[in-house]
This record gives structure tokens, sequence and C-alpha cells, in this order.
């Protein structure tokens, strides 16, 4: 497959961007080669600049999942656009979204919408702190919440530590603030939590741990992290961004029945366009800025095209039957990609939650971040090669969770399983 164009235009963005990219993962780091250029995508196929196709399992990282230019949503943007794309004063677009998120999100009474998941972890992590009046966060290892300064902490060896900054430039003072407990690890949550409770301001957790592909919760992992924070008085926060619309229709919290007292939302309420949200319980809320003390706010928040294209996409995927379809494509893929990695004799373990997954190449279960880096990176490596040069597009990372839409047929599916067979055949 020749991707010329993509590789020139490759070597120009990189003297005028950092890594050539305005997201890291995009650069193509940890499995080698030349980032794609796309060109446009339509359903569940992307086109790059050097006119090849591919079907999409990274859908956007996770937001397209209506498909990409869905004509109800393309035509709702082509009118809202005509009205002026900005006004920073209300609108009823924002009580529509905030109503039909809460109509399918239960948990959550109040919300206030924000521009990314980045901003609505970030935020929902300073009412937390206004509302308890409390300083510290528990964290779990591997789990993303966007890149605010004390969020980008990951446990050192073994066991739960007291932060230390991931990325040059966070101050150790401010990460000293995150506690960080491996994902799934129920005894040491208690631990700590019996022993610090009354500086933890909130435990943040994303249900189905999916920056580090998707590690699927342990029975009974996240009903203690509600038992023990509803016993002193800490904040649960679900980070919902990826798993929303994504495990259920009601997200995470739906699907394993429990009720956090904040809800992380982005990606998919927005439809393609840059949208997060947070909310939750009435008495938490009402600490915002300009009804409470906490302030939060921004000059694009609620964007009316932004809305618009989260009300569509939520409108989509509320129709009947939209759900019992897409169980039934990852149903065929799972069974199809389990199939080609044994008969290719590749050691994997799938997981799935809804309609996020992840191949993992190793024989061992995967349960936390500690086991998931015990899968064969380089062999992800050339699988990854392998699938884009046979018109697949994964998302270039071992830990990343790979996404469908509605717009992915059974012949999709179908396609995807015999080239990963093919693939596969060669690691
Ligand atoms: C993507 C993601 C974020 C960050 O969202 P951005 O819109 O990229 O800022 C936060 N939390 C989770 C769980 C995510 O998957």
């Amino acid at each position: 497959m020749d991707r010329k164009k993509s590789a020139r235009l490759f070597i120009q963005a990189q003297e005028l961007m950092p890594g050539g990219v305005n997201s890291p993962v995009r650069a193509f780091r940890s499995v080698g080669g030349s980032p794609v250029f796309i060109k446009k995508a339509k359903g569940s196929h992307i086109f790059d600049v050097d006119g090849n196709e591919y079907i999409d399992y990274v859908l956007s990282w996770g937001p397209m999942l209506a498909g990409h230019a869905h004509p109800q949503v393309v035509k709702a943007l082509k009118s809202a656009v005509e009205n002026g794309t900005s006004y920073g004063a209300p609108t009823q677009l924002e009580s529509e979204l905030a109503l039909r998120i809460m109509e399918l999100y239960p948990s959550i009474k109040k919300v206030r919408m924000v521009s990314s998941g980045t901003e609505a972890a970030m935020s929902a992590i300073r009412v937390a702190r206004g509302f308890t009046g409390r300083d510290k966060i528990i964290k779990f290892e591997g789990c993303y919440h966007g890149h605010a300064d004390g969020l980008l902490v990951k446990a050192g060896s073994g066991g739960a530590t007291f932060g230390v900054p991931d990325s040059k430039g966070v101050p150790e003072s401010y990460a000293r603030n995150t506690i960080t407990v491996p994902f799934n690890d129920i005894d040491m949550f208690r631990k700590i939590v019996n022993e610090e409770w009354n500086s933890i301001a909130c435990v943040i957790v994303e249900p189905v741990a999916g920056n580090i592909g998707c590690v699927l919760p342990a029975k009974g992992f996240l009903k203690t992290l509600r038992e023990e924070t509803a016993r002193h008085g800490i904040v649960l926060i679900f980070d919902e961004v990826m798993t929303g619309f994504r495990v259920s229709l009601g997200g995470a919290q739906a699907a394993y029945g429990i009720v956090p007292d904040l809800t992380c939302l982005g990606k998919i309420i927005g439809g393609g366009l840059p949208v997060g949200a947070y909310g939750g319980r009435k008495d938490i809320m009402s600490v915002i800025s300009p009804e409470g003390p906490v302030y939060q706010a921004g000059t694009l928040s609620g964007n009316p095209v932004a809305m618009t294209a989260g009300i569509e996409t939520l409108k989509i995927l509320s129709r009947k039957g939209v759900y019992e379809k897409l169980e039934s494509r990852m149903e065929q893929l799972e069974k199809g990609l389990k199939d080609a990695a044994r008969k290719a004799g590749v050691p994997a373990k799938f997981y799935r939650a809804g309609t996020m997954f992840c191949t993992y190449f190793t024989d061992s279960e995967v349960t936390d971040y500690e086991t998931a880096k015990q899968s064969d990176t380089a062999r992800f490596g050339r699988f990854f090669s392998g699938m884009l040069d046979r018109g697949i597009y994964l998302a270039p990372s071992q830990f990343e969770a790979g996404f469908i839409s509605i717009a992915h047929s059974a012949a999709d599916i179908n396609r995807t399983i015999k080239v990963a067979y093919e693939t596969m055949k060669t690691l």
C-alpha cells in the first residue's frame, strides 16, 4: 500500500508541530512507521490522502459511535452553522442535550458542559474538593482522566504510592495529593481509604479501564468503591468519557448497576465535535459558580454547533434496536478474532465491554496495568502494520481500546476477521 503523500506531509508537519501532531499517540511512535494523513471519512470507513481506504476501528478515539458523517448529523450541523457558530450566551440546545444526558444517566441531576474530557475530569475533581474541603484524590494505575496536572501520576513499582509526576512540568507538591492504587486491587484500596479518608476528596475511576486497552472491573471492585466512599463522605467520580454510551447506552454505571456521585462524559456526547460534561448529585453540583464558590468557566462551553452534533448523535443512538445490532456485531468480531488467533497459533487475550475491545498479545489474563504491560508490544507493532497495509485501521498502540460504530456492517467485520487471520499467520 502506497502512503507516499502521508509520509511527505508528516515530514512537513514535524517542522511545524511537536512530533508533527497535536496529540502524541497520533505520531505512531509505539508501533513505528509514519502516521496516515486522513482526507475524509464516511460511515465505518476512512480514506487517506494517498487514496487508500480503511475500515476504521479508531473512530476518532471513540466519539464516532454513530459512524462518520452520519447524514442526520451532517444535515443538522449545516443548518446550525447557518445560524452562527458561537454566541457566549445561553441557548435551548444546551438544555436539550442536558435533558437527553440526564434521561440516560439518572445519577446526573445537574450537568455542566465543557469542551473536552480533560476539562470534565479536572473540573469534577475541583468540585469534589470544594464540596468536601479535602485535598487528596485516589486514582487507579493506568486510568487516564485527561492531562490536568494532578492526574498525570502513576504508581511506583507495586502497591499504592503517593504521586510521582508522570510528566515533566508537573510540580511534585501538586502530584503529592494524588494517591494511585492498582486497578482492581480491592484490599489496597480499602486499606488506603481506611487510613486516609479524612483527607480524601474523591475517588476517580474509569469503570472499565480503556486507556490501557480494555480491562474489566473485577467482581466486587466497583461495588467496594461505592460502599467505602459512601461510608467516608468521599465523592465517587465515574470517568465515563470513554465508557459512556459504549459499555451500554447508560454507560458502565447502568451495565454494572452502580450509582456514582459525579460522572464525567465526553467523546460521544459531542458526536465528533469538542464536548465534555460533568454532572451528578444536586448538592455537589450546586457548589459550582455562579450557584456556589467553585469556579469553572468556558468561552465555548455549550457551543451551539457542538451541542447540535451531540443531540443528533444521542437521538440516533437512542433508537430501538441500535444496541442489539451493535452487540451482534461485537459478538461476531469477538468470536472471529479469538478464532483467528487460535488458528494462527498466536497467544492472545481478547476483552470487551459493549463496543470497546482490546486484543492483547499475551497468554495470561489482563486484570490491571502491570499485567497489561506483559503483552508482546513488538508483536502488536507487526500486527498493527500488517492490518494497516491490508486496509484495517487500528489504534497505533497495544494499550488503546478498539471501537466499532453502528455503521460497521457484518461484511466489514468479516473482512476484518479474514485480514486478522492472514496477518496473524505472519507474526
Ligand atoms: C479521552 C479520555 C479523557 C480525555 O478526554 P479529552 O477530550 O481527550 O480531553 C478523559 N478520560 C477518559 C476516560 C478518556 O478516555
